[in-house]
């Protein structure tokens, strides 16, 4: 119940983490908006889920891509909710592809849902949440953006900016109460991930020093925290939920 009365929005809330994330935060009785800009079968079976649970969600969909769909959501969330306390900036996006070989589209799209997308989505929520002196931001970075992973430039990119946007948006709206952490996944087993675990699974895995991959489940704990009271002096982190991976040089 460490979320009782917050109004929190989970952007990219039908896929496989922010499903889990929108699970999380309602388990603690946040009220949710889940959002995504595809499906919105999928995100409304997210919302009927909690709500068969006994908690308040709502679907708004919005490309996080598009500055003014961003406003829109956060005004129809006030509008609903009358606040927003958490945002979790969690759409995200993969086109993998060689360096010589990536297009420039595939680079684009990736810099526009996974870094602009979080840049547009914080600056919708920082009024609503200073004039409440009040706020937790997590943005859902990834460890490739601390370690490479070849065919995944632009990935990389975009999460390693998302860790530093994260620190200097946590220095700047401290002052207004508000707080900025990201928490940096390791491997998860979600769609987005499948792909490239169906080809390196075993390789992959030897490399955690765990043992095993995530689950969205453990992504999602750890945003509840960082979004909770208990996380009330921590701002500008990156936490990783990552087995592990990507700390030893040699191997394991
Ligand atoms: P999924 O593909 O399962 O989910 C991605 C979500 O983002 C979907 O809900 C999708 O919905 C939404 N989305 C995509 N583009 C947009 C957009 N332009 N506007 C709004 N919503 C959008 O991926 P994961 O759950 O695996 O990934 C979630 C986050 O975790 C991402 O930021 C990812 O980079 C990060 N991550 C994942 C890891 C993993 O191992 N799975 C590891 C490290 C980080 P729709 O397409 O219907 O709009």
């Amino acid at each position: 119940m460490k979320l009782a009365g917050r109004v929190a929005i989970v952007t990219g809330g039908s896929g496989g983490i922010g499903r889990a994330i929108v699970l999380g935060l309602a388990a603690e009785k946040a009220a949710v908006v889940v959002s995504n800009r595809g499906s919105r079968e999928d995100a409304e079976s997210v919302v009927d889920e909690v709500c068969a649970c006994g908690g308040t969600a709502a679907y708004v969909s919005a490309d996080v891509t598009r500055p003014a769909a961003v406003e829109k959501m956060v005004s129809e969330v006030i509008e609903r909710f009358g606040r927003v306390d958490i945002l979790v900036n969690n759409a995200g996006i993969s086109r993998d592809s060689l360096l010589p070989l990536m297009r420039t589209a595939q680079w684009q799209e990736v810099i526009d849902v996974n870094l602009s997308g979080v840049f547009y989505c914080t600056r919708a929520v920082v009024r609503p949440m200073a004039l409440r002196r009040s706020g937790a931001i997590i943005n859902i970075s990834s460890i490739l953006g601390e370690r490479p992973w070849r065919a995944h430039v632009n990935y990389s990119a975009a999460k390693a900016a998302v860790n530093a946007l994260t620190r200097a948006s946590a220095v700047e709206l401290a002052r207004f109460g508000i707080r900025v952490n990201a928490v940096a996944p390791g491997f998860i087993l979600t769609k987005m991930t499948r792909t490239a675990l169906e080809k390196f699974r075993d390789r992959v895995l030897a490399s955690i020093p765990l043992g095993d991959f995530g689950q969205p489940e453990d992504v999602a704990k750890a945003v509840a925290f960082l979004a909770s009271d208990d996380a009330r002096y921590i701002t500008g982190e990156v936490l990783h939920v990552t087995g592990g991976a990507g700390i030893a040089v040699g191997p394991l």
